[in-house]
């Protein structure tokens, strides 16, 4: 059944594994095990082979660093694309502008504006997943959201064909852009930054490093926020309030740290999470009359 994909994979040199584990590349270390893991190392390869998916009826799903996923504990049926390390190439442009492919991880990127004495992505630094990832979600923190930063993406569409969103189009908005619930992959990111000084420039990131070790939980795996911030509220406030912290199914676990986060104490499989996940959205809709979202995605 997966033999086209293989060989179209392995004729662009982009490296195929069968049967992989998800839990290896999901920061939460739960989930089941994809039929086809492939690495793009390009956006020619990804095209191509979205193509043999196409034709031959295959389901495929895109992840990036695995930092924002739920994966189900049966795994995922189909191919995963995990667009990462073998497409991040980065380069500045004219005027404080950056362009990155979508597979490199937003702590290289920080370094390399850094290094280049580019400001504007401080906020990000921490933030552990791909550039495609943070423009999907509009990834943010401590004030700053890509949404302040990224020009434009470029993207293969549904239909195979590469195209640009710029701007507006992008529709960054509280963790989702144009892309989300959408079949598009994002391949390039186009960034506009600012001159700055290197040292005012490492000293941001190093405080917004030191303020996430002394607030977050990341001594364990986990996703970040498990919830999306509630209008009016802060989700990890709400979920103390009710005397949640500390709350365990299996191996999960409302960090003790930091209520805002479920955490895999060691061993929790993807249902724990997925049942404590239910159990805190049901206590704080009884007691605070709130409906909690997940920030966190789901795939199956
Ligand atoms: C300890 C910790 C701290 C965190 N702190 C923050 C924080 O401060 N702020 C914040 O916003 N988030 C935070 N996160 C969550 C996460 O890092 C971000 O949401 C990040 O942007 C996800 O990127 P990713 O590459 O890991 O995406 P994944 O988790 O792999 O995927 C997330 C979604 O993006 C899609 N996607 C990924 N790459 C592409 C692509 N190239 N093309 C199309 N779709 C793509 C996937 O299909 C999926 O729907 C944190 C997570 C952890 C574990």
């Amino acid at each position: 059944m997966y033999e086209a994909i293989i060989k179209t994979a392995n004729d662009f040199g982009a490296d195929v594994y069968e049967q992989f584990p998800l839990s290896k590349v999901t920061s939460f270390q739960t989930g089941g095990n994809a039929d086809v893991l492939i690495l793009p190392n390009s956006e020619e390869a990804l095209q191509a082979m979205l193509s043999v998916c196409k034709q031959q009826g295959l389901r495929y799903h895109v992840i990036g660093n695995g930092s924002n996923l739920l994966v189900s504990d049966s795994g995922v049926r189909g191919v995963v694309f995990r667009i990462g390390a073998p497409m991040a190439k980065t380069e500045v442009l004219e005027d404080g502008k950056i362009r990155c492919e979508a597979g490199a991880s937003l702590t290289a990127l920080c370094n390399f504006a850094w290094k280049h004495g580019l400001s504007g992505l401080e906020f990000a630094y921490g933030i552990p997943g791909s550039a495609g990832g943070a423009a999907y979600m509009n990834a943010g923190a401590y004030g700053g959201e890509m949404r302040d930063v990224l020009l434009s993406c470029r993207h293969i569409a549904p239909d195979g064909t590469v195209g640009t969103f710029t701007g507006e189009d992008l529709q960054l908005d509280y963790r989702k852009s144009v892309y989300s619930g959408r079949d598009y992959i994002i391949t390039e990111l186009l960034l506009q930054l600012q001159p700055g000084d290197p040292e005012a420039i490492r000293a941001a990131m190093e405080d917004k490093m030191r303020r996430r070790k002394e607030k977050q939980p990341l001594e364990y795996p986990s996703a970040g926020s498990t919830f999306k911030r509630p209008v009016g509220y802060f989700a990890g406030a709400l979920i103390e309030a009710c005397g949640l912290k500390g709350l365990t199914v299996g191996g999960a676990q409302v960090s003790e740290k930091h209520a805002g986060f479920v955490i895999n104490k060691g061993g929790a499989t993807t249902a724990d999470i997925l049942e404590l996940i239910r159990r805190v959205q049901e206590t704080v809709y009884t007691e605070k009359g709130v409906q909690l979202q997940t920030e966190v995605l789901y795939i199956e």
